[in-house]
């Protein structure tokens, strides 16, 4: 079976690709895997350039085929902001709710409430960058949390054309729409093209 690593140190993206890839025939390695791997500084200003980099850096390491994701969020009243730096908006050390109540707080009073969730996804061989690919959604950031599950930012962004936040819908439901699943779907064929060859 071929093997492919998820180069990401997150458990919650890691559990949507691989149940976003799980029919393909891949033996998924996580991060965890290769302990001696150091992480890849994501100084990149834009996600492509991030997801492009953290997939290479992890494939050439790791000497393994390798998929990448970075993601940011932005927001239209705030000039694009978080945008790639959405991880550590609130600040070094801050937790998933400091960057939700950041959220909350900088678009108290704000009536544009227009967002976008935007993930790349980075394919790479230690050779090169095979491929990248990217999902987009569009929402609103929401005046309070609202849902229990996801992770993030997904208790604050309401997916247009539903009434539902991410957060209140269940892991299947953010899957077959979501930003990552929209990027993951898009570098399927190439995934599915290195599955036939020989
Ligand atoms: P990065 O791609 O690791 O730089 O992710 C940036 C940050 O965006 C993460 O730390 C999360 O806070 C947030 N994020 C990434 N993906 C999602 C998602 O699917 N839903 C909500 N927040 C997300």
């Amino acid at each position: 079976m071929r093997s492919l690593l998820i180069a990401t140190n997150n458990p919650d993206k890691f559990r949507e690709i691989s149940a976003l890839l799980s029919d393909l025939p891949f033996h998924l390695f996580k991060m965890e895997d290769f302990p001696q791997l150091s992480a890849v500084e994501e100084d990149r200003a834009t996600i492509e350039g991030n997801a492009a980099k953290k997939a290479l850096e992890t494939a050439r390491a790791a000497d393994l085929l390798c998929l990448a994701d970075d993601t940011g969020l932005f927001i239209d009243a705030l000039g694009g902001e978080p945008g790639v730096f959405a991880a550590r908006w609130a600040g070094e050390g801050c937790t998933y709710r400091d960057n939700r109540l950041k959220a909350l707080q900088q678009m108290s009073g704000v009536s544009d409430r227009a967002a976008s969730f935007r993930t790349v996804v980075a394919l790479a061989a230690p050779d090169g960058i095979i491929g990248c690919e990217e999902g987009r959604v569009q929402g609103i950031i929401t005046t309070q949390e609202r849902g229990q599950r996801g992770f993030g930012y997904d208790a604050v962004f309401e997916v247009s054309g539903t009434s539902l936040t991410y957060a209140e819908m269940s892991d299947s439901d953010k899957n077959t729409l979501s930003h990552r699943a929209l990027a993951i779907l898009a570098i399927r064929p190439l995934l599915e093209r290195i599955l036939s060859l020989r």
